[in-house]
């Protein structure tokens, strides 16, 4: 087939416009590359959106990260993007609800969250110790998280880590109960259980937040705004409302044409495909996938889903500062992170200060608990807006136990909390993502991800399913195969332009 440039819309085309489209969208159109960006939703962004209520800026998905003293400054400066996005402080603490126990999380550092923890169950310093020589290790070798590694490829390999669990290693070292939901908390913010995850893919999650969590002031909406500018200066074409309706001309393997769900058609050189494996599946020609591939994507399991509310802390308390409390009902992450009938959850209660579309400083709390298909399959085939009295009441019900939670952790909020609004898993689906979970699929031991090359050969997957979900993870996907797409000249010569030479 006839490819030749001169001939096509776009060397490339990206399907979805979360920070995983957006942030390979900027690097290939740095690359000098011609770049098409198709998002389904009216507004680019994703799980990084914002939105308002009453003037009140409030998250979707996006609350903190890590990685602000490790490699995020640099993949920003990469992106343009660096005067867009200002570090603000966070803290974390966990809450066994169960036990009543409270741990605060020290933000100097993982030496000294090791240290901390060490204190309060002396007698397992030795297995907490091992614990976070591990999760450094394992950081230290992952050669993704480093931009300016060379010959990426030879320097990847696998661990003996990816070939247990954080449960296999927790039973190994004789890790009491309550201590394995302290030390793996930060599974809430990867969404597979530690009977599931390789202890890698835990570890790199938990390294970045336990090590320097922070905020984003503004939120994901600062991102959102600097890749807005940037695309218009470097002429990225982003629409907005559309995607893939159907591959045209598919010939030895490949696909460099397609019709749009509005009608039109677009040639292209490459595409890559940001949105969940069943979105991915959708898209690709029958005919180029075979049972194999069908039965791979059909084994993926959803992480959990998130019932959430946002509310204004009114009237505000003094000095209070922005944190993270991850709410646990039960010491087992296990029971909270694996579908079950809504007696186990976990709640991240997400406390931020804002500044209102008229200026006026506030405190808003997000809180969000987990939640599990089954709880809202009745309303399945509904749509936004039209599910009904009895949905309405279930939303009711939901917001009063996550009140409950909140009040348990911060009894300090009682007769302050101002609900604004709420969203079930069923909003997650219809507003951001198919089909709602919080992370994409859960990423479990010895499952292949869809990372990289697709069936249809000049087709590749990214983002949050691919490597690691969250932000950072959705973004090192993106920077990784953005070098393979225009290969290592091209890859150094940005880094060079964008971050001096090394
Ligand atoms: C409630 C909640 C809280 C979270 N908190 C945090 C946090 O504090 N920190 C953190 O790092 N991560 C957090 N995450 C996870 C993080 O937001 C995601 O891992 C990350 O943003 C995913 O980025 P992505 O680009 O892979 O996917 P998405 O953000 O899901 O983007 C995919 C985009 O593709 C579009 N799309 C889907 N299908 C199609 C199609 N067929 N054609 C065209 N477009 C399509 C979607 O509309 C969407 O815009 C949270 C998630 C949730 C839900």
């Amino acid at each position: 087939m006839e490819t030749s440039k001169k001939k096509l819309d776009s060397e490339f085309l990206i399907v979805g416009g979360g920070i995983s489209g957006m942030t390979m969208a900027l690097l290939l159109a740095a690359a000098g590359r011609s770049v098409t960006l198709l998002e389904k939703n009216s507004a680019v962004g994703g799980c990084m959106q914002r939105f308002s209520r009453s003037g009140i800026p409030f998250d979707t998905g996006f609350h903190f990260t890590g990685g602000f003293n490790r490699g995020l400054p640099e993949m920003l400066a990469v992106l343009g993007l660096q005067d867009d996005i200002r570090e603000e402080e966070f803290r974390t603490h966990i809450f066994l609800a169960d036990r009543l126990i409270k741990v605060s999380v020290p933000t100097t550092g993982i030496e000294d969250v090791c240290d901390h923890i060490c204190s309060l169950y002396p007698k397992e310093a030795n297995a907490i110790r091992k614990y976070y020589a591990v999760e450094r290790l394992i950081f230290d070798n992952t050669p993704i998280f480093k931009l300016r590694v060379k010959d990426l490829l030879n320097t990847f390999f696998l661990m003996d880590e990816d070939f247990i669990t954080l449960d296999d290693f927790f039973n190994k070292e004789n890790v009491s109960q309550e201590l394995r939901t302290i030390l793996g908390a930060v599974a809430m913010c990867h969404g597979t259980p530690p009977c599931e995850v390789p202890l890698t893919t835990h570890c790199r999650v938990s390294f970045g937040l336990m090590d320097h969590i922070s905020r984003i002031h503004g939120g994901g909406g600062s991102f959102i705004r600097g890749f807005q500018r940037e695309a218009g200066l470097l002429g990225i074409n982003v629409r907005t409302g559309v995607t893939i309706a159907e591959c045209l001309d598919v010939d030895d393997k490949a696909c460099h044409r397609v019709r749009l769900t509005d009608g039109s058609e677009i040639s292209f050189g490459s595409c890559i495909m940001s949105v969940h494996p069943r979105e991915i599946m959708k898209t690709l020609p029958p005919s180029m996938v075979s049972r194999y591939f069908r039965s791979r994507i059909d084994s993926f399991e959803e992480s959990c889903g998130f019932f959430s509310l946002c509310a204004e802390i009114t009237p505000s308390l003094p000095d209070l500062q922005q944190e993270l409390t991850s709410l646990l009902s039960v010491c087992d992450l296990n029971k909270i992170l694996k579908p079950n009938d809504g007696k186990e959850s976990g709640t991240g209660i997400v406390v931020t200060r804002e500044i209102t579309d008229d200026g006026r400083p506030c405190q808003t709390l997000n809180a969000f608990q987990s939640v599990f298909p089954d709880e809202t399959a009745r309303w399945e085939k509904t749509s936004i807006n039209h599910r009904g009295n009895e949905y309405s009441e279930y939303k009711a019900q939901r917001i009063e136990k996550i009140k409950e939670k909140v009040l348990q952790a911060y009894p300090e909020f009682r007769g302050r909390l101002n609900v604004m609004d709420s969203a079930s898993m069923l909003t997650y689906r219809d507003y951001l993502s198919t089909p709602g979970s919080a992370y994409g699929i859960r990423q479990k031991i010895g499952q292949h991800n869809l990372f990289g090359r697709l069936p249809v050969k000049n087709f590749y997957a990214v983002g949050q399913n691919a490597i690691l979900p969250g932000m950072l993870g959705a973004m090192v996907s993106s920077f990784v195969i953005f070098r393979r797409l225009v290969g290592e000249a091209s890859y150094w010569q940005l880094l060079d332009q964008r971050l001096g030479r090394s």
